[in-house]
C-alpha cells in the first residue's frame, strides 16, 4: 500500500507522473497526455472538463509573479513601468505553455489529496492500491 501523504503528490506531480502509483508518465509530448497510467490503468481525465481546475494553478501562478515583480521593481526599485511591461507581457504568454504540464499534473495531485476516494479505482478489475 502506498501512502499518498502531501509530499508525496508534491513529488509525482513535479515529476509529471501519476498521482496514484507514481508509475506512469502523464504525457507523451510537450502538451498530450496519455488517456490512462501505463501502470496503474487510472483515467487522467476523471470526467470531462476535469482540467479546467489547472488553469487556476497556472493562471493564479502567473498572475501572482507578474503582480509581485511588478510591485517589486516599479514601487520598491523604481525602476519605470515602461521597461518592466515588455518582459512581463512575454513572461504572461510564455511561461503558461511551460507551466501547462506542471499545472495539470498539480492540479491531479491537489484533486487526489483533497478527495482520494476519486483515485482508489475505476477499473473493476484491478485493485484499491497497485504497490
Ligand atoms: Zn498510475
Amino acid at each position: 500500500m502506498t501512502e499518498r501523504t502531501f509530499g508525496t503528490l508534491w513529488g509525482r506531480a513535479l515529476r509529471l507522473s501519476c498521482p496514484r502509483c507514481g508509475e506512469g508518465p502523464l504525457f507523451i509530448g510537450w502538451l498530450r497526455m496519455h488517456e490512462r497510467c501505463s501502470h496503474c490503468n487510472l483515467k487522467y481525465e476523471r470526467s470531462p472538463g476535469y482540467f479546467l481546475g489547472s488553469t487556476y494553478f497556472n493562471y493564479g501562478q502567473t498572475a501572482a509573479i507578474t503582480t509581485a515583480t511588478y510591485m517589486t521593481l516599479v514601487f520598491g526599485f523604481d525602476v519605470p513601468k515602461e521597461w518592466v511591461a515588455l518582459p512581463l507581457g512575454l513572461y504572461c504568454l510564455l511561461w503558461p505553455l511551460f507551466w501547462f504540464r506542471f499545472a495539470r499534473s498539480l492540479w491531479m495531485g491537489f484533486d487526489c489529496f483533497c478527495d482520494p476516494t476519486e483515485f482508489e479505482t475505476d477499473d473493476p478489475n484491478i485493485e484499491n492500491e497497485v504497490e
